[in-house]
């Protein structure tokens, strides 16, 4: 049985938290697509922990993590990330890497920089992880998979190549210095040494899994509206991540799938750029934004102020449609504690016409939301383990939202921590 979690809307919906819950009932955890470029919170027995490529099921060590073969496997910040877990007290996590995952390269990371640098006040917010250049690469078919470095010749042939073009980038169009070829293959020969004790045949161990009946649980990055296809191109993000993509980028077989779970805030927060229609300025987005998160919010890569705004229905809704969500995990309730009234954005108003679905990103960019306010309760919900036992107003605003999605809410999440939560 295979699960997958996923984000509704732009990212950051608290998915980590959700996951490392899960995690507790999963065999497996794995990620399936995105790269070191987003980051989950979680918030533990072991400390606080910003996880951006480790799969959040590394706290619970009779959990086997996988890395599929849809990430961009930055092999570095793996490693580091996993070191940093250990140190924290963590028992050693069970990882196993694919040897298909393509290799995030350190000119990915450089030309990302590069180019957003270029770009100047065009630029599209990279969190400049490599990410683009990495998947530009993949499909350019002049990116590395993970086996591919252990053969010295195959490695020489595969960087030559490269190099030749990105050679010609750093000199002609950044004005940077050339990338040495023989510096390179030390450099991803040690990296390669490094992870070797991971690497297997993910797929193949998957599937027997699914043949087993392990309970597998696929982690989803970032959101349905940072997909390059069904999200706000081009402000979006260079691989899928939605639960279709999940048995491609996992290596699972499609008949093993079962619930798609897709989380969301009950208010709205974007990290990068883009229309986000329901975004507030000011001192009411500066109240909801010191409020929002374990910690404000503020990106779990970047430490960005994130962008916040009202919950926004119809992006939510297509965000669940897009997944094809079974059921919705809707965190942060507890945030909204503060207000007298809640608005809710329950359609947009587009050149004076009002639309209640998803539009197309030119028409998204004239979209101005239509509210309805709601009441809000007024008091802190936090450490509330039973629905009945929210105010009369938080069960009314939860069960508004659930109607405009239109997908069941079966977890309420009320507080950063792994156990406050509330299952329907
Ligand atoms: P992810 O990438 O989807 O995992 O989301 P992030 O971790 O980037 O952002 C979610 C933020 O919300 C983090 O700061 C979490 O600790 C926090 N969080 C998750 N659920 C809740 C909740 O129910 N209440 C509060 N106050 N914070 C939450």
């Amino acid at each position: 049985m295979v699960r997958t979690i996923v984000g509704a809307n732009w990212g950051d919906e608290g998915k980590g938290k959700i996951t490392d819950m899960l995690a507790g009932e999963s065999d497996i955890v794995v990620r399936f697509q995105g790269g070191a470029n987003a980051g989950h919170t979680i918030i533990n027995d072991y400390g606080r922990f910003a996880l951006h490529l480790l799969p959040s099921g590394v706290f619970n060590p009779s959990v086997v993590n996988v890395i599929g073969p849809g990430v961009a496997l930055d092999i570095e910040a793996l490693l580091s990330e996993l070191e940093g877990v250990v140190q924290a007290g963590v028992p050693t996590p069970q990882l196993l890497v694919s040897e298909r995952a393509q290799v995030m390269m350190p000119y990915h990371v450089q030309l990302d920089c590069y180019e957003e640098e270029r770009l100047g006040a065009h630029s599209f917010g990279s969190t400049k992880s490599g990410i683009a250049p990495f998947y530009g690469d993949k499909y350019q078919k002049i990116g590395l998979q993970l086996c591919q470095l252990y053969y010295p010749d195959v490695l020489r042939e595969k960087l030559e190549h490269a190099l030749s073009i990105k050679n010609a980038l750093m000199e002609h169009l950044y004005h940077k210095p050339p990338i040495d070829l023989e510096a390179l293959i030390t450099h991803m020969t040690g990296l390669a040494e490094r992870i070797r004790p991971y690497v297997c045949d993910t797929n193949r161990y998957l599937h027997e899994a699914c043949k087993a009946g392990k309970r597998i649980l696929l982690e989803g990055q970032l959101g349905t509206l940072r997909d390059p296809d069904h999200g706000i191109y081009p402000m979006t993000t260079s691989s899928s991540p939605l639960a279709g993509y999940g048995p491609v980028g996992a290596g699972v077989p499609l008949w093993a799938m079962s619930d798609v779970i897709a989380v969301t805030k009950a208010y709205s927060s974007c990290v990068g750029s883009g229309p986000f229609t329901t975004e507030l300025f000011g001192e009411e987005a500066q109240a909801l934004r010191i409020r929002g998160g374990d910690k404000g919010e503020f990106g779990a890569k970047t430490g960005r102020p994130r962008r916040v705004g009202w919950f926004d229905a119809v992006a939510t809704r297509y965000g669940c449609m897009m997944q094809g969500a079974t059921y919705v995990a809707l965190t942060n309730l507890d945030v909204l504690g503060y207000l007298e009234q809640i608005p809710v954005c329950v359609a947009y108003e587009i050149d004076g016409e009002r639309i209640e679905h998803f539009p197309v990103t030119p028409l998204l960019e004239r979209a101005k939301p239509v509210y309805e306010a709601l009441p809000g309760w007024m008091c802190d919900t936090r450490g509330i383990k039973r629905f009945e036992d929210l105010p009369e107003n938080a069960r009314r605003y939860v069960e508004t939202l659930e109607k405009l999605i239109g997908v069941p809410v079966r977890f309420v999440s009320n507080g950063p921590r792994r156990d406050e939560i509330i299952v329907r």
